[in-house]
């Protein structure tokens, strides 16, 4: 039985202070449920929010990271850094990074061996955009961003990857893969999950939806049969959403 994961990805929003108020909110909930709930922060937060995040289940996350341990890198914040303040899970290879960014399939694949290697899990992010799945190769795009992201990943390893699924077309546009849609590609993805590393392991990958998740949609997501949890964007920083979508 997978356990459910629903992670809020903040983005770039919220200072100290409103990010200490919002967790103030929402840790109580992560208390009372099966759900695992990470919050994924902007990296000045991640001390404070730690110190508050203490005695609670609330798991926390970055939202990128370099793959070297320390360098001449200017700007960027090391796998090292992010453990030293406690971080459990990393977002890696969301699309606003691909697009803004230049982050690449190679640059996700150093990225997520760098952070199994630190003892920190990543999210890794995939998707299509409207045009590629106009075209009908969303699988095809999408299967190749989880090859190369999974590239010299160790089984062992593969129990500590999250894997989230998020059409680019869905993400902050208020439209919805719908959730048969959605539970298809999810199911290709761990399809070829099982390719690679077999039944087992692939039945233990959890694997989320993201775009676009609000409380009116999380249940029918949450009650297809591959989907295991939502990375949350908007309705992340609201606590009576985020709250609303964790108790699905
Ligand atoms: P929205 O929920 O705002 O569509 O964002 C989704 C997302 O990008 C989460 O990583």
């Amino acid at each position: 039985m997978r356990k459910p994961i629903i992670a809020g990805n903040w983005k770039m929003h919220n200072t100290i202070e409103e990010g200490i108020k919002l967790v103030r909110e929402i840790k109580s909930v992560a208390d009372n449920t099966d759900v695992e709930v990470v919050v994924c922060v902007p990296f000045t937060s991640l001390s404070e929010i730690k110190k508050e995040l203490q005695g609670t289940k609330v798991k926390l996350g970055a939202q990128n990271m370099h793959w070297e341990e320390k360098g001449a890198y200017t700007g960027e914040i090391s796998p090292v850094m992010l453990k030293e303040i406690g971080v459990d899970y990393v977002i890696i290879g969301h699309s606003e990074r691909r697009q803004y960014f230049n982050e690449t399939d190679e640059t996700v694949n150093k990225k997520v061996i760098s952070a199994l290697k630190y003892g920190i899990k990543p999210i890794i992010c995939v998707g299509e955009t409207l045009e590629q799945r106009e075209k009908n190769i969303e699988k095809d795009v999408v299967s190749k961003q989880i090859i190369k992201a999974l590239e010299n990943v160790s089984a062992e390893d593969m129990l500590n990857v999250v894997i989230a699924y998020e059409p680019i077309w869905a993400i902050g546009t208020g439209k919805t893969a719908s959730s048969k849609d959605a539970n298809d590609m999810i199911s290709f993805i761990r399809e070829t999950i099982r390719g690679k590393y077999g039944v087992d392991i692939s039945e233990e990958v959890r694997i989320q939806y993201g775009g676009s998740v609000k409380p009116h949609n999380v249940t029918e997501l949450m009650n297809e049969s591959d989907i295991d949890g939502a990375l949350v964007g908007g309705a992340s920083l609201k606590a009576e959403d985020f709250i609303n979508i964790v108790n699905f």
